[in-house]
């Protein structure tokens, strides 16, 4: 079975980086601050998030990272679920899944692991930083939070039931095999974590939720997110990753850009950066 998907991979080496759109997501203007009246205008009233997969094929291993919203967000974001939706080339070819990564644990990013309380993808390993899974399936965690986001954490943690024989733990940087790394980039959740890949003297990475709106942190990385779990320590990994991005020109992309392509990073000279598209 073979995976299809309508944007082109990127060729890092020896390694097939495909990006898989699962739909998009429109963002109310009100999610952002630490942001200035101009920057909250230019995406109001809301903004569109795309939601980017990627299948990293080394010749060895098939890795997906993230698995999307699945049927869990459609009253809220209809236009979401694509990649595991019935009859889709990915769920034809599942079995063949060897690794997931998962950069956290927002029900967007593994909602589609799971329907009917089976995993989906039954071969798979899946990749997640200790700190992220020790987070969302503490027992505690419903009590402790607000009562407006008790459904999101009973919804995250029905997901992750069906999955956890197949979970791997990693602390801080991880090597994958066959050119494939994971890291840690906290703030956006406890313990998200980025996708670094190398091969052939080439470098690329996947940023997850590292940078959530292009619209708005390239031009200024401190903006808040109000799904960070703590908006500093986001804004502070971001702006270490965009550093690392511009000095060594690593091509990259992330799952809520509003286009798939991978791109680059240049620094402005005022705190901020200018993305190019790889052409
Ligand atoms: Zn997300």
């Amino acid at each position: 079975m073979s995976i299809t998907s309508t944007t082109s991979p990127l060729h890092i080496g020896d390694i097939a980086i495909t990006p898989l759109s699962d739909g998009h997501l429109d963002i109310p203007a009100a999610y952002f601050s630490n942001a200035s009246d101009e920057e909250i205008q230019a995406v109001s009233p809301t903004t569109r998030f795309g939601a980017t997969c990627w299948l990293i094929e080394t010749g060895h291993k098939k890795v997906l990272v993230d698995a999307g919203s699945g049927t869990w967000l459609k009253a809220r974001f209809p236009e979401t679920g694509c990649i595991t939706a019935a009859g889709s080339s990915l769920i034809n070819a599942a079995n063949d899944i060897t690794d997931i990564i998962l950069t956290h644990m927002h029900a967007d990013h593994i909602g589609g692991l799971v329907a009917d309380g089976q995993s989906l993808f039954p071969n798979a390993t899946v990749h997640l930083q200790n700190s992220e899974w020790a987070f969302w399936t503490d027992e505690n965690l419903v009590e402790a939070v607000p009562e407006d986001k008790k459904p999101i954490v009973h919804l995250i943690q029905s997901l992750a039931r069906p999955i956890a024989s197949q979970i791997r733990l990693h602390d801080g940087s991880a090597d994958l095999e066959n050119g494939v790394h994971v890291a840690g980039a906290p703030g956006h959740t406890p313990g998200h974590q980025i996708v670094r890949i190398s091969s052939g003297g080439k470098q690329a990475m996947l940023l997850g939720d590292a940078l959530v709106s292009g619209a708005l942190q390239f031009t200024n990385p401190d903006v808040h997110y109000a799904l960070d779990s703590a908006p500093e320590t986001a804004a502070a990994t971001r702006k270490t990753l965009f550093a690392e991005l511009a000095a060594e020109q690593i091509p990259f992309a992330a799952t809520h850009l509003d286009a798939p392509d991978f791109g680059t990073l240049t620094a402005t000279g005022s705190g901020g950066y200018h993305f190019k598209p790889l052409a």
